[in-house]
Parts: structure tokens; C-alpha cells; sequence
């Protein structure tokens, strides 16, 4: 099998043959920075149709070609994870959201909260590094990025079949992560991190008397939003996700 360091994450549907124009910025990339030319191979995936060998069959400086040669690897998501945040400062919401691909989530759901204190996040700024995490970690597939949205307005059209994980740095007497995690069945999930002020109290309390709602502690020490966002994430794929697999 031909190896392939490139992988690129494209729009086009994939199939034997298929010709794959690239955009302006990943031809420069292979092409330009790279150093790729014709005949080049290539690995592309779409989020749909798995993961597939090419070939590079048109080089410009601007614009180029693939060809599909055969697919490497059948479409597979990843398990059914939510994540929401709350977002922090800019390069912060950005490790979070490329952590959160490398991990394995299925829906990033940016929330706002009482205090959130964070610029603008932008839906699009999310969504390419969520292309460009998924191209480096060899993800077949792209976490759809939700609107921002405020969090009581998410809660009060949650739907209760889907555990909601909280982060709560005031948990106590709940057990260790370990715990907590081997109590719940699998199943739909997602998990839940506040921003760096934390809670208000009135949204301790709404997320308390939820019935879908599990507090989770995360140690002794108050983490900040990206660490504790990767460690639960990381917890959860290792009791309920795709860790533990062989
Ligand atoms: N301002 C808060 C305080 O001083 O108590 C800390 C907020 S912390 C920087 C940001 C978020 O990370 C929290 O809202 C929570 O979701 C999560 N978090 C941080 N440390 C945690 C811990 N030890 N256990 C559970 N969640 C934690």
C-alpha cells in the first residue's frame, strides 16, 4: 500500500475515480509548502465516505486536482458525545475545540453562561480547526459546531435521553470520576464545562434538580476550563467510549 503523509479533509463526495479539486490554501500547502507535484499520493476523507488514496493529477500554484485510487478506511463516527463549553479567551477556546476532535466528539455546543466572559465565538473560526484537527489526527469524521447558545435555553430542550456529565468544582461526597463513570449505562451522552468564573449559583441549582444531570468531581484542585474539559473527555472515552475497545 502506497503511504501517504498528506490528508486532507475536502466537501467532495469520494468514489473510484473521483476527481477532488483542492482549494486555493490546501494547494498551496502541498504544492507550495509541502513540495508535492504530480503524481503524489494523498489520503482525503469527506466526514461521509471514509478515508480514500489519491492522486495528485493537476499541480498549480493556486489549484490542483486529486484522484481517488481506492478507499483506505470504511466512514466510522465517533461515540455519541456532546460537548459543551462555556467559551474562555480565545487561544483557550481554540485548544478545547482541538482537543475535543482529537478525543472524539460528535457535537461541540458552545453555551453562554452567567459568567461567561469571553470574545465572540465564531461558528466558522471553529469549524475550520475543527477540519484542521480532524486532517491531523486521522478522524473520519467532523463534530458538527451548534450555534453559541444560552445554557438555560440548551437545558430546557435537552432531551433526557442523553446523559449530561457536569464538571461541578463544588461537588462533593459523589464518589471519585472513576465511580461516577462506571454507575452510568452507555449511551447518548455529553459533558458539561463552565467557564473560568465558574457557575452562578442559580445555575448550580437548575443543573442540580435535573434528572439527566450527573455532577462529576475532578480531584481536589480547581483545573482550568481546557484541563478539565480534556480530563473528562478523556475519562469518558476510557469508561464509556471508544477506549474501550481492544
Ligand atoms: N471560578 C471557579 C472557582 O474558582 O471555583 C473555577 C472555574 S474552572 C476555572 C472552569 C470550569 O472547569 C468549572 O466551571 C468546571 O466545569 C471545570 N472544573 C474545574 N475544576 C474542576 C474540578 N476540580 N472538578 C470538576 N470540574 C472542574
Amino acid at each position: 500500500m502506497v503511504q501517504a503523509k498528506i490528508r486532507l479533509c475536502v466537501d467532495q463526495p469520494l468514489a473510484p475515480g473521483q476527481s477532488v479539486a483542492l482549494t486555493e490554501a490546501q494547494a498551496h500547502y502541498l504544492f507550495g509548502v509541502m513540495r508535492e507535484g504530480l503524481g503524489s499520493p494523498a489520503r482525503v476523507f469527506n466526514g461521509r465516505d471514509g478515508e480514500w488514496l489519491a492522486e495528485v493529477i493537476e499541480a498549480g500554484k493556486r489549484k490542483g486536482t486529486l484522484r481517488c485510487l481506492e478507499r483506505t478506511r470504511a466512514q466510522a463516527g465517533p461515540p455519541d458525545l456532546w460537548l459543551l463549553f462555556a467559551p474562555v479567551k480565545k487561544a483557550r477556546t481554540e485548544f478545547i475545540v482541538e482537543k475535543a476532535v482529537e478525543l472524539g466528539v460528535a457535537r461541540l455546543v458552545p453555551v453562554t453562561t452567567d459568567y461567561t466572559n469571553a470574545e465572540r465565538f465564531r461558528c466558522d473560526k471553529a469549524e475550520a480547526h475543527v477540519r484542521e484537527a480532524a486532517e491531523q489526527c486521522g478522524a473520519l469524521s467532523l463534530p458538527a459546531v451548534a450555534e453559541p447558545a444560552p445554557l438555560a435555553r440548551v437545558l430546557a430542550r435537552w432531551d433526557e435521553g442523553r446523559r449530561l456529565l457536569w464538571a461541578d468544582e463544588g461537588a462533593a461526597g459523589i464518589g471519585s470520576p472513576r465511580e461516577v463513570l462506571a454507575s452510568l449505562a452507555p449511551g447518548p451522552s455529553a459533558i458539561l464545562i463552565g467557564p473560568e468564573g465558574g457557575f452562578s449559583p442559580a445555575e448550580r441549582e437548575g443543573l442540580r434538580t435535573r434528572p439527566f444531570v450527573t455532577p462529576v468531581a475532578l480531584g481536589p484542585r480547581i483545573l482550568r476550563a481546557e484541563t478539565a474539559a480534556v480530563a473528562l473527555l478523556a475519562l469518558w472515552q476510557a469508561h464509556l467510549g471508544d477506549w474501550t475497545r481492544a
